[in-house]
């Protein structure tokens, strides 16, 4: 029998690798948007995670007819109110790169916050089925914003020391950041609610 295909939301090849890892274990053909002929930016209307998770996993189950699943995920500065959230990607304008947007909140921090340097990493993950409701999982984790160190990850990853792992997440190897990441957390909780089991079936 063949395994049934999941296809991934996202054009992000950060998520992409991290995504890849983390569904490793499950009996899937992880497929990617450009492998199905899907070129085009995927809409993120918002305000939040799980409407922007939503409307990805949605447009690419319409548009393929198969199984998708999408993040969507953000920084969050306690002493800033939660921003950037949802816009961590977009804050900067359409140009910028991840280098700035981690430059670009380390000063942002600094000129507001300096002594409070709370931060935290949300994401929302969504599996859409062509033949049911889709399912959405949140999964969350907690660190300080730091001077940037360490190689790995992507986006704001070097600036990101982890509660969990005591290094930045750009300093730990893929295997430690996929135990505790809130990617991991969002996927696993995504599991626990059987959003995988009934693909099997198909
Ligand atoms: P979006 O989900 O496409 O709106 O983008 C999420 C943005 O949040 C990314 O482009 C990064 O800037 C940031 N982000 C989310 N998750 C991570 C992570 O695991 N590491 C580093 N940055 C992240």
């Amino acid at each position: 029998m063949s395994e049934p295909v999941l296809i991934l939301a996202t054009h992000n090849p950060g998520k992409i690798r991290e995504l890849r890892r983390l569904l490793k274990p499950r009996p899937l053909r992880v497929m990617e948007l450009d492998e199905v002929g899907f070129l085009a930016a995927l809409d993120e209307p918002g305000p939040g995670y799980t409407e922007s998770a939503l409307a990805k996993a949605m447009e690419v189950c319409t548009a393929t007819g198969l199984p998708a699943l999408a993040d969507d995920s953000g920084i969050e500065v306690d002493a800033l109110r939660g921003w950037p959230g949802p816009m961590s990607a977009r804050w900067m304008g359409p140009v910028a790169t991840d280098e700035d947007r981690l430059r670009g909140l380390l000063a942002e921090v600094e000129r507001r916050s300096p002594d409070d340097r709370r931060v935290r990493y949300v994401c929302v993950a969504v599996l859409a089925r062509p033949d049911s409701e889709p399912v959405t999982a949140r999964g969350e984790c907690l660190g300080t914003l730091v001077e940037p160190r360490g190689m790995n990850g992507f986006g704001y990853d070097p600036a990101f020391l982890s509660l969990d792992l005591g290094v930045t997440f750009a300093e730990a190897d893929d295997e430690a950041k996929a135990r505790v990441s809130h990617r991991a957390r969002a996927i696993a909780r995504l599991g626990e609610a059987g959003a995988f089991e009934p693909l099997l079936l198909v």
